[in-house]
């Protein structure tokens, strides 16, 4: 026994039973691939309170997985990815409010009062929670100069909340903070909006925990498949110790080698991943729910043997299934 992502032989430390695709991803028939003797318990547990964490929680595809009923185990916002209201005539006049996602019942979490402010150097706009209005800095250069007593700003901010209470609070909160907020309109109340007919905007990007998390997948991948002796070979190495301990840096792209037709028919309910040669490297493939897949160098300048080109196909509830590769050679 050996861990291929920290090479310890500690046979104390193998009790665990490491998932190929984080759990949160679903349960793939009575094959559902897991690794036995080649993750340590360290390795494993470091993992799911990380990087699977992460993939699961905070990135599109994690948060996409509800809609194919694949629930999370507890409600929790996201803290990393950014989810508004779209403006579209479902969310009524709540365009452009922050949202969270439950993900133990694929519903929104209670919609929070916040403070909207456009940012004029991004052009975005930032949401600030009551919590997090207290020492609010708002430098006049960043988000231009607040109007009121006959003086015409160009601030562009507004207060979102479900009720005239917390709107309220939301204003005092802000002006006790030094904010000029002088409340247009008077408050009209708006209806939450209903979990089942929203438009979400999801922004997010991709961050090397999401990057490891996914390049963990491979090298599971690779060890299920080719088995761990071919997964502790020293061409993996990089591999390795880029999940492991966020070392080097990893090259990939979005959707420059796309999947062949027939694949991508297949992807819109099912995670899939595979591995071949691609203009002198080993990449790696992986796409879920029909997004956009990532392409990862997994080896620069280097091929596998053909019969080391593999794929697969998982989709919840089903055995995984083997993918033809098409090399198109
Ligand atoms: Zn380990």
């Amino acid at each position: 026994m050996m861990c291929i992502y920290c090479k310890s032989s500690n046979p104390e430390k193998f009790k665990k039973v490491e998932h190929v695709v984080p759990q949160g991803f679903g349960r793939f028939g009575t094959q559902t691939p897991t690794l036995h003797g080649c993750v340590c318990d360290d390795c494993n547990s470091l993992f799911g309170q990380t990087i699977d964490q992460y993939l699961t929680r905070e990135t599109l595809e994690g948060v996409v997985r509800y809609n194919k009923g694949i629930l999370s185990t507890e409600a929790r916002p996201q803290t990393r990815l950014h989810i508004t209201l779209e403006n579209a005539p479902e969310n009524g006049g709540l365009g452009g409010m922050k949202v969270a996602i439950d993900g133990s019942g694929a519903k929104l979490m209670p919609v929070k009062a916040q403070y909207l402010i456009l940012n004029q150097r991004t052009g975005q706009w930032e949401h600030y929670f009551k919590e997090n209005i207290r020492g609010i800095q708002l430098p006049e250069d960043v988000y231009g100069k607040p109007g009121g007593n006959g003086v015409t700003g160009n601030r562009q901010c507004k207060v979102f909340a479900l009720s005239k209470e917390e709107h309220d609070e939301v204003v005092a909160l802000l002006q006790e903070n030094g904010v000029a907020y002088i409340p247009g309109d008077p408050f009209i109340p708006m209806l939450a909006p209903s979990s089942g007919n929203v438009s979400l905007l999801i922004e997010g990007e991709v961050t090397p925990e999401h990057r490891r998390a996914h390049a963990k997948i491979f090298l599971n991948l690779i060890a299920f498949h080719l088995g761990c002796d071919e997964a502790m070979k020293p061409h993996w190495d990089f591999l390795r110790r880029y999940v492991r301990f966020g070392e080097g840096a990893i090259r990939y792209s979005m959707d420059k080698y796309p999947l062949e037709d027939e694949q991508k028919r297949e992807s819109g309910e099912s995670v899939v991943i595979q591995i071949k040669n691609v203009i002198g490297h080993v990449v790696g493939t992986i796409r879920f729910y029909g997004n956009p897949a990532y392409h990862y160098i997994l080896r620069e300048r280097a091929a596998v043997p053909d019969e080391h080109e593999f794929g697969f196909i998982f989709t919840e509830g089903n055995n995984p299934e083997p993918l033809p590769i098409l090399t198109g050679r």
